[in-house]
């Protein structure tokens, strides 16, 4: 079992081993705020007893986006008295996302070895956010305030990042990834030509001595951010040109220079292609 490390003033985090995915809380003194659910309902429920040791009631929920490994522990959090805080898209998107890996999830059982976290996973009742926000909202713990940005579409349409100001804490959810070589998820909901702009604005809240903590993976710093905004970025525009050049989609991945593995951009020439008609953005992406 992983512990929590305390990062900066009364902000812990926690890898869980499970989806590997990261938590967050956060203190104040009018009770706590937690950054993420892990994968479901029943695992969440023992987590709380853990935050249960760091003081004060969890009294906020924020889901970073609606992905199943972030939100499938709302229901634990609701039912201990937390309000679920998200961008409104996440209160559009994450019935049916849910509803598909839980589908999904209940075919991987049969026939296998019974696997009692996921079979938790299955059985998971769903809690959707009761508040959501368009751009920003802050959320007053008493004696701190924790911003909450959405700055653009990115890893899905609804992300969002969490800021600590007083202490320089930037929690990213997937928007950037440290963990399995630092290589983000381009999933079928992802925005990649959007993507690097949304983190220009991430930039700009980050500071040389912010820690960054993202969904997967150890915190980081600004340069990585940096670097991993600029990577994608490169994806990005590598997509555009050989869409203008008349590559048809199937045949991208192998008219590509990559920075990373082609196989491990995902549905990133997918989803741009399908989004180069609607946006003709000439915005730099490199
Ligand atoms: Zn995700």
């Amino acid at each position: 079992m992983t512990v929590f490390s305390e990062v900066a003033d009364r902000v812990w985090v926690r890898r869980l081993d499970w989806c590997d995915v990261n938590v967050t809380v956060v203190g104040g003194s009018d009770g706590l705020l937690v950054v993420d659910s892990w994968a479901s309902a029943p695992s969440a429920r023992g987590l709380l007893e853990e935050i249960g040791s760091l003081g004060g009631p969890v009294r906020w929920l924020v889901n970073t986006h609606d992905h199943f490994d972030h939100t499938f522990g709302n229901a634990a959090f609701a039912e201990a008295g937390a309000q679920v805080i998200a961008h409104e898209d996440v209160l559009r998107t994450l019935p049916d996302h849910a509803a598909a890996v839980q589908r999904q999830a209940a075919l991987d059982l049969e026939g296998a070895p019974p696997d009692p976290r996921l079979r938790g996973l299955v059985e998971t009742e769903i809690a959707l956010p009761t508040r959501t926000f368009s751009s920003v909202t802050v959320v007053d713990l008493g004696d701190r305030a924790v911003e909450l940005v959405h700055p653009g579409r990115g890893h899905t349409s609804g992300d969002c990042v969490v800021r600590v100001d007083d202490v320089d804490v930037l929690v990213a959810g997937d928007l950037m990834e440290e963990a399995d070589g630092g290589i983000p998820s381009f999933g079928e909901d992802s925005w990649p030509l959007d993507w690097p702009l949304s983190l220009d604005v991430v930039l700009q809240m980050v500071t040389p001595a912010t820690v960054v903590v993202p969904g997967h993976g150890r915190p980081v710093d600004r340069d990585f951010v940096e670097e991993q905004r600029n990577t994608i970025g490169v994806v990005a525009e590598t997509i555009r040109d050989l869409a203008a050049r008349g590559v048809p989609a199937s045949q991208a991945a192998e008219a590509g220079d990559w920075p990373w593995p082609v196989e491990r951009l995902g549905h990133a020439i997918e989803r741009t292609y399908a989004q180069l008609p609607a946006g003709q953005k000439r915005l730099p992406l490199v």
